[in-house]
């Protein structure tokens, strides 16, 4: 039986304290935090988990510099503290990184004004990174080469932080603690209908791998639903101070642009004089973002995206040749969900990129029922603790909150990890120069759970070689993956536990003979059926609902 069989059979009839719909950021992190503080908790995503909004972010984990712009103090404020305990939760995990701004003729601010207001997010940050610098335009040229500077006046570098590996994976790392205490979770189950029945909630459950039908009882639902959050609560007859509108963000994946000395990010102003990146992603680079409005959550980088983002780039850096979109390896495309008032009016295109960024949890204590709208993987944690502290509002006492269901082992684990790693020389089986040691990425990627692939690595030297040509995935990651990460469909890998399918093109991949192991491995007699499966939604337009 997988893991997947056993949490849906554990679904089946199953009566639980707390019952999470959504799997994204806020579903999951909810689940961590109730289930580590002894609520039995069910939490269901209809496709995989981190797949809708949260694997298109921009992987950043930050107070948020730009909205000073907007003077949202006490957001920035909020977000900076936000960042710094995840900074310190995952020290592996989440990078400190240098951001280099680039300011040009067209720039709405000054280097001087712009050093000033680093300096000022430096300290709303607690000066947790290291200090900001206001930079000469040769200084801008001589560490970033690319940086067209013919028209640069100056500009400033300012640190923030990152998700080294991917979104989507930070997502499932609270998954996977929500399931090592004890929640029961799946992927591609859908709420179909929930309702009060003698003072509980009845929830009826959609199998989408299977087709079955399956009923559970809660005494409390979650609507964790990213930009479903509405039409769930409409469902449900919940009314709320708030809803939920669309902003549309999309990235572009193209090689590496930046030297890759510094994990450093590149900032510009666009023509509409809003902020856009250039962000590392290992040896690729990724463009983005944008933020427009929309009036429906399924999203696609259209013609018009993609040709604003490459002509702003190319505007700004100095390349050997312009970039088209021949060059793009992968795009990303998702919705904001942003929190307005129920009441108030649907804002104008003039106000839109200042709705704020903030989180609100709403509790329903007549239905038992608490919302999140919108949030940032930023900040998690307190979503986290907030719908623990509405749950524990709504009658059900929870164990006290050691903060043990979040963040990296302690640093003497790791120690012990590393020396074991040493005593094997385990960083020897490398067999790419230009990725980072095997010890470093296997820690930060599975943790405790590392220390098993060692096991394994030792028994079988096999489980150490590479397994997919040009990426940086061990045959013993398939292994773990296949028994302790839920991977359904060869996309939940490819795309969320993995980022292969972000930074090799299309044509590397292919039906290669490593794909189809990577299959055997993680589906056993059903390889060739999810390969076809896979190899199928590869050809298919994205953003289709
Ligand atoms: C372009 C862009 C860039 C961003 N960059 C950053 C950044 O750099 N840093 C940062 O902190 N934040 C960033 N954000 C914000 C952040 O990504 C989102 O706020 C966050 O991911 C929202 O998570 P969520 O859990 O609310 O929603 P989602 O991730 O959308 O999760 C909701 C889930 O609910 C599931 N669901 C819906 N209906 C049902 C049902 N009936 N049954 C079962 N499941 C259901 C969906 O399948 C989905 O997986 C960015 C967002 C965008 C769009």
């Amino acid at each position: 039986m997988t893991l997947r069989d056993t949490n849906v059979d554990r679904l089946r009839s199953g009566s639980f304290d707390v019952f999470i719909v959504g799997g994204g950021i806020n579903g999951a992190v909810v689940a961590a935090s109730l289930a580590g503080r002894g609520a039995s908790v069910a939490l269901v995503d209809r496709s995989d988990f981190g797949s809708f909004t949260s694997q298109e972010s921009s992987n950043l984990v930050w107070g948020g510099f730009k909205y000073l712009e907007h003077y949202e103090l006490m957001l920035v404020y909020k977000l900076c503290r936000s960042r710094n305990r995840l900074m310190k939760a995952y020290p592996d995990n989440v990078t400190e990184l240098s951001f280099l701004a680039a300011l040009d003729d067209s720039s709405p601010y000054p280097p001087w004004f712009s050093a000033l207001g680093a300096t000022a997010y430096w300290a709303i940050g607690g000066f947790r990174t290291r200090y900001p610098r206001l930079l000469s335009t040769a200084r801008i040229r001589s560490e970033e080469p690319v940086i067209d500077t013919r028209s640069v006046r100056g500009g400033i570098e300012y640190r923030d932080c990152y998700l080294k590996d991917n979104d989507a994976r930070f997502v499932f790392s609270f998954v996977r603690s929500a399931i090592e205490a004890g929640a029961t979770v799946a992927n591609y189950v859908e709420l179909s209908h929930a309702e009060r029945v003698d003072g509980r909630w009845q929830v009826r459950l959609g199998d989408l791998e299977t087709g079955e039908e399956v009923t559970a009882t809660a005494r409390t639902v979650v609507n964790a639903a990213g930009p479903f959050v509405d039409g769930i609560n409409a469902d449900w007859g919940i009314r709320t101070r708030h809803r939920i509108v669309y902003s549309k963000g999309i990235h572009l994946v193209v090689p590496r642009l930046t030297t890759t000395e510094h994990e450093r990010v590149l900032a510009f102003f666009d023509d509409t004089q809003r902020l856009f990146y250039v962000l590392p992603m290992g040896n690729r680079s990724v463009i983005g973002t944008t933020d427009t409005r929309i009036g429906q959550p399924f999203t696609h980088v259209d013609d018009d995206d993609r040709a604003f983002l490459l002509g702003q780039i190319n505007k700004r850096l100095d390349l050997p040749a312009p970039l088209t979109e021949d060059d793009v390896i992968a795009e990303r495309s998702g919705v904001r969900p942003l929190v307005v008032a129920s009441s108030g009016d649907d804002h104008t295109d003039a106000d839109w990129t200042s709705l704020s960024r903030k989180h609100e949890i709403e509790v329903d204590v007549a239905h038992q029922a608490i919302t999140i709208f919108g949030g940032k993987l930023t900040d998690c944690l307190n979503v986290g603790e907030e719908v623990a502290d509405a749950v524990e509002s709504l009658g059900l006492p929870l164990e006290p909150d050691h903060h043990n269901w979040y963040g990296e082992p302690t640093s003497e684990t790791r120690a012990e990890f590393f020396r074991q790693a040493r005593l094997m020389r385990l960083d020897d089986l490398r067999q790419r120069a230009d990725v980072e040691p095997l010890s470093d990425r296997l820690w930060r990627r599975y943790g405790r759970r590392a220390f098993a692939m060692l096991e394994a690595i030792r028994a079988d030297p096999a489980m150490g070689e590479d397994i997919l040509g040009g990426t940086d995935y061990l045959r013993v990651e398939l292994h773990l993956a296949a028994s302790t990460e839920m991977v359904t469909r060869l996309e939940d890998f490819m795309r969320r536990r993995s980022k292969i399918e972000q930074v090799v093109p299309d044509a590397e991949l292919g039906d290669s003979e490593g794909l189809r192991e990577v299959c055997r491995i993680l589906f056993g007699d059903r390889a060739d059926e999810k390969l076809a499966e896979y190899l199928e939604g590869r050809t298919r337009p994205t953003g289709s609902a």
